[in-house]
């Protein structure tokens, strides 16, 4: 785990609970969710989505079980499913218990939803008795009528309200093998909703901005609630609930995972600067080129594209690898130490090249064979670009002596 996680709030303490093989809750990872889009009946169709899904980083896949052949269908899924598969329950009781005889690793019930206390308790009693977890997944838009009525609105309150009573029927029937979700389309209401379920509850909470909508505002609503919860320790699963191809919720929720230090970096990160007037090269056509040639080598490398020599080397110098622009050239460095000086045209190769050996080789062997006299050749182009946009590019001197003439007056 790097320095980023250990400067976040210290993660809440809460139950653990199995959805399969993967541990929800207590010191496991922070999981990532997504949901599939196809219909579940076409077991061949939800599978491949399935499996796009996992590759990208989903932990678990939840599939909607709306009607019998979706619950027939998930009898053949799950057990060829790479994660494990939630079924999410929307108003009949039959569906619950039809989802548990499909053998999923988990349901979601929805407390607005399915109403009658005596059907929650049936499927709390089958979840029960074959171990298979439950989220009580409330959402603020379909809060049940009579909280909705007593809160005055889907405050966070009556969010947390409607889990709490779902959960008390859950413990009638000696089932505790619950996970959380309060979610909410308003950022400001779901992270006042989480806040207080984490006081409330100590199981396991499923965190998400419900309905965000297409990208990019999505995304953005999704990252403000979810990371904002996180930093406090709070949430101990997820998924972003985007308008668009689910594969971009299980790669959004992966970043957001690495991006905090929460979970080990699977991938590529490229950083590069937003550029500005110092300039040598298009930053952007360079980090696009850079981001699509070093995805393809699916290495946990983190790789800078910096617009410059003057600043670029040492502002991304905690980057396993980088390169900056200067004077038709490139400066390739490792850990902020200048290793080669390339032709402009040739930044991005450089930087696949030295990506795959620094996997083979690691990265003291890579500056160990680093050109001596790269640095030298660097320093020389850095010293000319300072010189000609540098320090008194703003004819500094001559502006002071002008201010202090004006204030001696
Ligand atoms: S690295 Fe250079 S080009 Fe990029 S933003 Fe910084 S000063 Fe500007």
């Amino acid at each position: 785990m790097d320095v980023t996680a250990s400067s976040l709030s210290p993660r809440r303490k809460t139950r653990q609970i199995a959805v399969g093989k993967v541990l929800v809750g207590g010191d496991a990872p922070i999981s990532v969710q997504s949901m599939t889009t196809t219909k579940t009946a076409d077991v061949e169709g939800t599978l491949a989505q399935i499996y796009a899904l996992a590759a990208e980083g989903a932990d678990i896949v939840r599939c909607t079980c709306n009607e019998v052949a979706a619950a027939e269908g998930l009898a053949q899924i799950v057990p060829r499913s790479p994660v494990p598969i939630v079924a999410d329950i929307h108003f009949h009781v039959e569906m619950a218990l039809a989802a548990l005889e499909a053998g999923v690793q988990g349901l979601r019930l929805n407390p607005g939803n399915l109403r009658k206390p005596e059907e929650i308790k049936l499927v709390a009693s089958e979840a029960r008795d074959r171990g298979v977890p439950i989220r009580i997944g409330v959402n603020a838009g379909s809060l049940h009528p009579d909280i909705y009525e007593r809160f005055g609105g889907a405050t966070p309150e009556a969010l947390v309200e409607s889990a709490r009573i779902e959960l008390a029927y859950f413990e009638e029937v000696g089932f505790s093998d619950v996970k959380i979700s309060v979610k909410a389309s308003s950022v400001a209401t779901m992270i006042a909703a989480y806040r207080l379920a984490s006081e409330t509850f100590d199981h396991p909470l499923h965190l998400g901005v419900t309905e965000a909508g297409p990208l990019p505002g999505g995304l953005l609503k999704g990252t403000a609630g979810i990371a904002t919860l996180l930093a406090e320790g709070i949430g101990d699963t997820f998924r972003y609930s985007l308008t668009a191809d689910p594969v971009e919720e299980a790669r959004a929720g992966r970043q957001l995972l690495e991006a905090l230090g929460l979970r080990e970096r699977k991938g590529l990160d490229l950083i590069a600067c937003p550029s500005c007037g110092r300039a040598e090269v298009d930053v952007i056509k360079v980090a696009n080129e850079a981001q699509t040639a070093l995805a393809a080598l699916n290495l946990p490398i983190q790789v800078a594209v910096m617009g410059c020599v003057v600043n670029g080397p040492g502002e991304a110098r905690h980057a396993d690898l980088g390169i900056a622009a200067g004077k038709k050239r490139g400066h390739l460095f490792i850990k902020g130490e200048i290793v080669r000086v390339v032709k402009e045209e040739d930044m991005v190769e450089a930087l696949v090249e030295e990506a795959k050996k620094i996997a083979a080789e690691g990265v003291e062997a890579r500056l160990a064979a680093r050109d001596l006299g790269a640095a030298a050749e660097a320093e020389a182009d850095r010293a000319l670009l300072l010189d000609s946009r540098g320090a008194d590019a703003n004819h500094s001197n001559e502006r002071i002596a002008q201010i202090r003439r004006r204030t001696e007056q």
